[in-house]
């Protein structure tokens, strides 16, 4: 019997949250521990489907619409945040940019590969000396016959450690491009990086190509496309999935919050009965209740290919990441010295909540950003702007 997009969807979504409850939520101490996510784990994630959740059907995937995927990624996120890493970075930045953006040619070459777990993938954009000023890359490219040379050093790239497959930001002469390249190409070298604040397991490193030659294919849409078309369709899909990894930390930490707060007793009661404790899991409650709702309302966006969409992602990300940031802290404080212990769990959210005030767009980024479709969409509405004239 033809199974219905609901059962699917509702299959799927199931057997992340089974998946993050049986596998990831006892374990997740230890990988961010030992700054390790071991390969069995992203081969379950491979054989459940997740990898390729969001990719459509025809390239090997499970077509999952934004809010199911949106769940699927709170489920990950809140178990393990290095885990819900390789969801933003393989399947957000890389897969879902691919399905958009790479030709039917590059997508039978790699992206059924990809969104079946046998291969993995990785978003290399961030340099030593670029950042958030991501266009000013200086790793370069230059057309040689039927190749493109690339040289350059790329810096912070997640999972590179285990990548198979690098999605790589060029420039040549202020002309930006996208180019996918193979792991195994000579003159790609990995370089492992160690001593995070946070995502610890997510097999970090540098990256750098010597003369790196590159064949005409694997060019991702065309020359000069690179960061205002292929890196901006990417960080569309990353912050997404940021945006609901900050629920799923934020969520985590209230829920460790109230059950400590329930146990815990000093000056004879349990401190959640003390009023500026209940401040704290007030706050908490309608935080995470309100960034959840934003990321609801990107989705629906998304699904939809509302107008505000791309808006709507920077909104919830930039809300969701502020609020975990201030949950988790919250969550240390109720939970007091042992809140300081990683012993417990808080410390690991806290650590984890502030970088994803820094990836995918620092939060003052998204604040310009936001600011001027403010300006943009409200500037003459209020009392006596030109509109009311009209
Ligand atoms: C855990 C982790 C994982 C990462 N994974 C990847 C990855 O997989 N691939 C990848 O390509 N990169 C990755 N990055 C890099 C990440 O994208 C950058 O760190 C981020 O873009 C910020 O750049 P930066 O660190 O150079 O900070 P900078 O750009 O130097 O910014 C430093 C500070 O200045 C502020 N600032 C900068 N410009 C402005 C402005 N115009 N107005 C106001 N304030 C401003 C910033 O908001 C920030 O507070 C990762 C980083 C981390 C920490």
């Amino acid at each position: 019997m033809q199974r219905t997009d609901e059962e699917h969807r509702h299959d799927l979504t199931t057997r992340a949250r089974h998946f993050a409850e049986t596998e990831l939520v006892h374990r997740a101490a230890e990988f961010d521990r030992s700054g390790h996510l071991p390969r069995e784990i992203v081969r379950t994630m491979a054989e459940e489907g997740l990898l390729g959740a969001v990719v459509p059907e025809r390239w090997g995937g499970h077509g999952l619409d934004p809010l199911a995927y949106g769940e699927l990624t709170e489920s990950v996120g809140k178990a393990c945040a290095s885990t819900r890493a390789l969801l933003t970075v393989h399947t957000s930045l890389v897969c879902e940019t691919l399905v958009e953006r790479a030709s039917d040619r590059l997508k039978e070459k790699y992206l059924t590969d990809l969104a079946t777990g046998r291969r993995i993938g990785c978003f290399a954009l961030s340099e030593a000396d670029a950042g958030s000023d991501a266009a000013s890359v200086t790793t370069s490219y230059l057309r040689k016959g039927e190749v493109f040379v690339l040289n350059g050093r790329k810096k912070w790239i997640s999972f590179a450690g285990i990548a198979d497959l690098f999605l790589v930001f060029a420039n040549d002469n202020g002309v930006s491009s996208a180019f996918l390249v193979e792991r195994d190409m000579p003159g790609v070298a990995v370089h492992p990086m160690s001593g995070f604040l946070g995502n610890r397991a997510t097999h970090m490193a540098e990256v750098s190509f010597t003369d790196v030659e590159v064949p005409a294919e694997n060019l991702v849409s065309g020359i000069g496309l690179g960061f205002g078309f292929v890196a901006n369709t990417a960080l569309f899909h990353g912050r997404y999935s940021i945006a609901w990894a900050g629920v799923a930390i934020a969520q985590a930490a209230l829920e460790v919050m109230c059950e400590y707060a329930a146990r815990r007793e000093q000056f004879g009661v349990r401190i959640g009965s003390h009023q500026l404790v209940q401040k704290m899991v007030a706050d908490a409650v309608t935080q995470v209740g309100a960034a959840r709702e934003l990321c609801r309302r990107a989705g629906r966006s998304r699904r939809e290919r509302g107008a505000d969409a791309v808006m709507e992602t920077n909104i919830a990300k930039y809300f969701s990441s502020t609020i975990a940031q201030q949950v988790t802290s919250d969550a240390v404080q109720v939970l007091g010295g042992n809140g300081c212990w990683d012993q417990y769990p808080a410390e690991r959210l806290f650590r984890e909540a502030k970088i994803l005030e820094i990836i995918e767009g620092t939060s003052q980024l998204q604040q310009l950003m936001i600011a001027d479709y403010g300006y943009k969409k409200f500037a003459g509405r209020g009392r006596g702007g030109e509109d009311e004239a009209l």
